[in-house]
């Protein structure tokens, strides 16, 4: 059993290693530990290295309402913002909603029009909560800083717009690209005693400008302590638990490794670096502190009977919980990989929203209680689900 003291130290020793921004020497450090951990349980590790073009945040990001007073506004950069020399300004326009991982979020964006008329930055004014940077969606304009900024300053600037009040800013950011950010995935195989085989994952990267205790280092140590588990009590059906780098990133880890799965499955039916026997995925991705859990997963028969098992295992052990079940899932996290590609896939959160990418994401007892509590779930689950239903990869919709 995994106790919440022991998720606490591990939580504890994972943050150590600072931020695990994929690409940087933090999350290599973490994965060196991570495989140490598993090497020192009896497990053998695979890595799987995920290539993508490189981004650095900077060191300057600020956001300075100039007019109609003045102020300065907390604020990041967008992971994708381009830079400016020196300091761009001007008055700021409205331009309306934006999705944020499909739609997962729908944040407010502005822009920011130069002397003559020209934009020179954006703003992204979240749906809710602090100032918290995000991906940028494709096609974002590449070359010109965008800055996230918080809820309430987002409104203030709409009430500025909307009574006429021309609100300006000026905006420094020095993020840029530039040269290549590696890193890995890391793959482990259980065998289990029964038959079937599912696929367990959570990514252990973080934004830039957090240790993120929460976002994910909650479901990193949570696998950690399933395969420790699973060395003395192997699972019933075989599986691979992988730690995906770059999740912050688009989904870059996870998308990279349902492509070499898909290259696999092409060449070896029934590989285990396949997907396309796999009885279903679960993905864990933030677990925050509080009793409110929600549940994605597609389709709705495996939705519902994953539902019917977290109850039934939550009434036992945590009559506190409220248990949410979300279909079809979202975009937002690695399990929107496996589910593209027709893979019956799950995803378990607590959220703690104020928290998400924010220097104070540190590791609390709430986290390790909910690490400890989950990984008991996820062995239930891993044994006593039923293999899921195979559907269409899913086109636009
Ligand atoms: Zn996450």
């Amino acid at each position: 059993m995994t106790s919440p003291a022991r998720a606490l130290a591990d939580l504890q020793q994972l943050v150590s290693y600072g931020p695990r921004f994929h690409g940087d020497p933090g999350i290599r450090a973490a994965a060196d530990w991570l495989e140490s951990e598993l090497v020192a349980a009896g497990l053998a590790l695979a890595r799987q290295s995920v290539r993508l073009p490189g981004w650095r945040p900077g060191t300057v990001s600020q956001v300075t309402v100039v007019d109609p007073l003045i102020r300065t506004l907390p604020a990041w950069p967008m992971l994708g913002s381009g830079g400016a020399e020196g300091t761009v300004g001007g008055r700021v326009k409205q331009l309306g909603p934006q999705g944020l991982w499909g739609d997962s979020q729908t944040w407010q964006r502005f822009v920011v029009l130069g002397g003559d008329g020209r934009a020179v930055a954006y703003l992204h004014g979240r749906d809710d909560g602090p100032a918290s940077p995000q991906p940028l969606p494709a096609g974002s304009d590449a070359q010109l800083p965008h800055l996230a900024i918080g809820h309430l300053d987002a409104r203030q600037l709409t009430e500025w717009i909307r009574d006429d009040r021309h609100p300006s800013v000026e905006v420094a950011c020095d993020a840029h690209r530039g040269g290549d950010a590696v890193g890995d995935n890391l793959i482990v195989d259980v065998s289990g005693t029964g038959d079937g085989r599912a696929l367990l994952c959570g990514h252990y990267d973080t934004f830039f400008n957090t240790v993120g205790a929460y976002d994910n280092g909650s479901g990193t140590i949570a696998l950690l302590q399933l395969l420790r588990e699973w060395t003395r009590t192997p699972p019933v059906r075989s599986v691979r638990v992988v730690f995906f780098t770059a999740e912050e990133w688009h989904l870059g880890g996870s998308r990279h490794y349902v492509a070499q799965a898909d290259a696999a499955d092409a060449l070896a039916p029934g590989s285990p670096d396949g997907i396309a026997d796999l009885d279903f995925v679960l993905n864990i991705d933030g677990l925050g502190r509080g009793s409110f859990l929600e549940a994605f997963a597609s389709p709705e028969t495996f939705d519902t009977a994953l539902h019917e098992s977290i109850v039934e295992h939550a009434a036992a052990s945590r009559p506190d919980l409220t248990v949410v079940s979300r279909f079809p899932p979202t975009t937002g996290t690695d399990d929107a990989s496996f589910y593209r590609a027709g893979v019956p896939s799950a995803f378990l959160t607590f959220n703690d929203l104020h928290r998400l990418h924010q220097p104070d994401d540190l590791p609390n007892e709430g986290i390790a209680g909910n690490v400890a509590w989950t990984v008991g779930l996820a062995r239930r689950l891993v044994d006593t689900l039923p293999r899921a239903d195979r559907f269409a990869r899913p086109g636009i919709l």
